[in-house]
């Protein structure tokens, strides 16, 4: 079984890609690998923060890895909060503190559209491959749900008419920002390691 390390201490994230991923791949976390530091996201972009993530395991435990970045892109508020959306509400605040800080940015606001979109970076014998994947939707002006994580609890995306956190996982991962850059991830991997 082709073992790579997934540059990432969100249990969330692990869950998500352990499940996309399947049988055949052990993918392993940073806590596996006693790794319990936080990684400077000094990037601007999805794919700079993705790509220091997976630079820096690399260059520390010399392993294949690949991390990814996420953000939550609101058109009415120009993009934001993108690569800022973990630390929206500042700096070790809360999902909740997040969430609430959106809705209020969003107070009285009409159009509501967003997607989410998530980078993948991939170091594999010395070369970087990156994957993303995207989601639309909007945001609605109150939480639903109590699944997923982040702000799963107000994001509904296009053709559903639930949140991603009232929705099975399995759902989510169908047709989520993450579980679309996994599988391109996934079926890339699988071509090149075979059963
Ligand atoms: P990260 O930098 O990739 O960890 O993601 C930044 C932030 O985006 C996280 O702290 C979450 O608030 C949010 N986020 C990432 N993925 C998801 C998701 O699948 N659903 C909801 N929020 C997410």
């Amino acid at each position: 079984m082709k073992k790579i390390v997934f540059a990432t201490a969100n249990i969330h994230k692990l869950r998500e890609v352990r499940e996309i991923l399947g049988d055949g791949f052990e993918v392993v976390s940073l806590k596996d690998i006693d790794f319990h530091e936080d990684i400077p996201e000094t990037g601007d972009t999805l794919e700079e923060n993705a790509s220091i993530k997976s630079h820096h395991i690399l260059e520390r435990y010399n392993i294949d890895c690949f991390a990814d970045d996420t953000g939550l892109e609101v058109d009415a508020l120009g993009g934001a909060p993108g690569v800022y959306s973990a630390r929206y509400a500042g700096e070790h605040v809360t999902y909740d503190d997040n969430v609430n800080k959106l809705l209020s940015e969003l107070e009285g606001v009409k159009d509501r559209t967003a997607h989410f979109r998530t980078v993948i970076s991939l170091l594999l014998d010395g070369e970087e491959y990156f994957f993303d994947g995207s989601v639309e939707g909007h945001i609605i002006d109150h939480k639903l749900g109590s699944g997923g994580f982040g702000y799963d609890p107000v994001f509904v995306p296009n053709g559903f008419n639930k949140t991603f956190a009232e929705m099975a996982p399995e759902t989510k991962n169908a047709i989520s920002h993450r579980g679309r850059a996994i599988k391109k991830f996934a079926d890339f991997l699988k071509s090149n390691f075979p059963g």
